[in-house]
C-alpha cells in the first residue's frame, strides 16, 4: 500500500462534512417525531458502514483503528471528523448527541450541538465549569454566578459545596425566581452566567426564561437551562432565547430506566463575559474536544443506545404521562386528606399562565388529535398530606403499585418523599428556602391507566381512615406475589 498522503483524507473529510451538512437540513425540515426516530443516522450510513442495519449499532469498542499515519495524524490533530477513543467520543454516543441537539434545536432558527455525558450531574458541571475561571488579570477576584434555589437535590450540593464553599465561588441564589427584579439585583461584573430549573424538581418553580434570557445577555451572560423535567418534547430552552441546556438523559429521556446519563445541548456563538471564541463559537465541541477529553466525564456507548431508543416515541410519551398526570391530580386535589396540590397544569397553580407560555405539546397543531397548540406540563407533580411527617410516610409505604424510589420520567410511577431523600443533604434551612416539607410527596405518574394509580393512591391514603393495608414481608422478598401479608 502506498501512502495516500494526508491532503487525501482532508478532501474526504470535506465532502463528508458537506454530505452531512446537507442531511442535517433536510432532517430539520422534517418534524419532531420523525427527526426523534431517525436522528442523524441515515440509510447511506447504514449501508456504507453498518451492514446495513436499521438501528443505530452498539459501538463498543475503545478506540478507532486509522487507515495510515496520515489519517492518524488529521484524526488526532481533530482536522477531519473522527472518534479516536471512547472517552473523547464514539459512534453510538454520535447518534445520540445528533438527535438530541436536533430535538432541542426544532422550532428555533439556533443552530445547536451536543456532548453527552455520564449523568445529568456530570452535565451540568460541564455546562458551568468553563465559565468559573479567574482572570489571570485580577487574581484574587471572587467570581459569581445568579441560579434558581430550587433546583434538583444534587445541583443544590453541586453548586453549595463543590463550588461556593469549596472554591469560593459564591452561589447567588434566586429565592423567587419568578421575580425578574431579583435576578436583575444579583448580577455584577464578577458574574459568570445565569441558571435556572424549570420546572423544577420537586417544587415547579418557573420563571420567564424570555425575559431572563434577555436580561443575561444584556450582561453579556449566558443562560443555561436544566429542562430535564419537561424534555424538548415540550419545552425547548434555546427556542426562548437560552444558550445552554443541560439535560439528566436518565429522567424523561430514558424513561426505561436502564441507565443513567447526561447531555449539554448549546446554541452556537453563545453570549460570555470570558475571553475564548473557540469556547463560544461552538460550546458542545469545544466541551467534547478539550475540557470533557481531559475530564472524562462521557456517556458509554450502551447508555447512550439504550437512551437513543427511548427518545423516539418521547413526544407520545410526554403527552400520555402529562394527560395521566392531570387525571391523578385531579383526583388528589378533592381529597380529605389532602392539604395541598401542586401542579403547573392545574389552573389555580400560581404559576399556570407563565408554565403555559411555554410547555406546549411539541407538533400538537399537526396531531390529527388536537389540531392545536395544546399545553402539557409534564409527568411530575407533588402533594403534602394533612397530619405531618409520620402521616405522609405512613401513606407512602402503602402504596402498593406506585414504586418508591428516588426517580422520575419512569414508564411505571414512581413517588419519593424528597425532604428524606433527594433533598435531604440541603438541610432544613436549604429545604426551607426550597419550600421542601417532611409531608410533600413527589409523584411522577408513568403510562399506566391513571384510573388504576389513582385506586392505589386512594387505598393508601386509606390509611390515615384506619385501613389496615397489604406490605410485602421482607423474609419472603424472593416469593414473588405470595408475599403479601397483613400488617
Ligand atoms: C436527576 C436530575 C439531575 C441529575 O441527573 P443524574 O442523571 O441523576 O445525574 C439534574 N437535574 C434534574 C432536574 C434532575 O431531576
Amino acid at each position: 500500500m502506498t501512502a495516500k498522503g494526508k491532503q487525501f483524507y482532508l478532501d474526504a473529510a470535506q465532502r463528508s462534512a458537506e454530505w452531512h451538512k446537507d442531511y442535517i437540513r433536510k432532517m430539520k425540515q422534517c418534524r419532531f417525531d420523525t427527526i426523534a426516530v431517525h436522528g442523524v443516522y441515515s440509510m447511506q450510513e447504514s449501508l456504507d458502514f453498518n451492514q446495513g442495519s436499521i438501528i443505530e449499532p452498539m459501538y463498543m469498542s475503545t478506540s478507532q483503528t486509522y487507515r495510515d499515519s496520515d489519517e492518524m495524524e488529521a484524526a488526532l490533530g481533530y482536522e477531519i471528523p473522527t472518534w479516536c477513543y471512547s472517552r473523547i467520543a464514539n459512534p453510538s454516543m454520535f447518534y445520540l448527541e445528533g438527535v438530541l441537539a436536533l430535538l432541542e434545536g426544532y422550532g428555533s432558527d439556533a443552530d445547536t450541538s451536543c456532548v453527552a455525558t455520564s449523568s445529568g450531574m456530570a452535565a451540568i458541571h460541564s455546562a458551568v465549569e468553563e465559565f468559573l475561571v479567574v482572570d489571570p488579570k485580577k487574581p484574587g477576584q471572587k467570581i459569581n454566578f445568579v441560579a434558581t434555589c430550587q433546583v434538583y437535590g444534587g445541583t443544590f450540593q453541586q453548586f453549595a459545596i463543590r463550588k461556593d464553599q469549596e472554591r469560593n465561588i459564591e452561589w447567588r441564589k434566586v429565592i423567587n425566581s419568578h421575580d425578574i427584579d431579583e435576578w436583575v439585583s444579583l448580577i455584577d461584573e464578577n458574574t459568570r452566567f445565569l441558571y435556572g430549573e424549570m420546572p423544577s424538581n420537586p417544587g415547579q418553580a418557573f420563571f420567564d426564561l424570555e425575559k431572563v434570557a434577555q436580561i443575561a445577555h444584556a450582561h453579556n451572560l449566558p443562560m443555561i437551562v436544566d429542562a430535564t423535567v419537561a424534555s424538548p418534547a415540550l419545552m425547548r430552552p434555546i427556542e426562548w432565547g437560552a444558550d445552554i441546556v443541560v439535560q439528566s438523559v436518565t429522567k424523561s429521556l430514558m424513561t426505561s430506566g436502564f441507565g443513567i446519563g447526561g447531555a449539554v445541548i448549546a446554541r452556537k456563538n453563545l453570549i460570555s463575559n470570558i475571553d475564548n471564541d473557540e469556547m463560544k463559537a461552538d460550546f458542545a465541541m469545544y466541551l467534547k474536544a478539550l475540557p470533557n477529553r481531559d475530564n472524562g466525564p462521557n456517556i458509554s456507548p450502551m447508555n447512550a443506545i439504550l437512551a437513543l431508543n427511548d427518545v423516539r416515541l418521547l413526544r407520545t410519551r410526554m403527552d400520555l404521562c402529562s394527560r395521566n398526570t392531570m387525571k391523578v391530580t385531579e383526583f388528589l386535589s378533592r381529597h380529605k386528606h389532602i392539604e395541598q396540590v401542586d401542579y403547573l397544569g392545574m389552573k389555580d397553580h400560581p404559576l399556570h399562565e407563565l408554565a403555559s407560555k411555554y410547555m406546549v405539546l411539541v407538533d400538537s397543531e399537526y396531531d390529527e388529535l388536537y389540531n392545536e397548540k395544546v399545553n402539557r406540563y409534564g409527568h411530575l407533580m407533588s402533594f403534602r398530606v394533612k397530619g405531618g411527617a409520620q402521616a405522609t410516610r405512613d401513606v407512602f409505604d402503602a402504596f402498593q403499585r406506585i414504586w418508591r424510589a428516588t426517580d422520575l420520567g419512569r414508564i411505571k410511577s414512581v413517588a419519593t418523599i424528597p425532604a428524606i431523600s433527594t433533598h435531604s443533604q440541603q438541610g432544613e434551612e436549604g429545604r426551607k428556602i426550597s419550600d421542601i416539607p417532611l409531608n410533600l410527596v413527589r409523584l411522577c405518574v408513568g403510562a399506566e391507566h391513571p384510573d388504576d394509580v389513582i385506586a392505589d393512591l386512594e387505598q393508601s391514603l386509606a390509611v390515615l381512615d384506619g385501613k389496615k393495608i397489604y406490605v410485602s414481608s421482607p423474609e419472603f422478598s424472593a416469593g414473588g406475589a405470595s408475599s403479601a401479608t397483613l400488617r
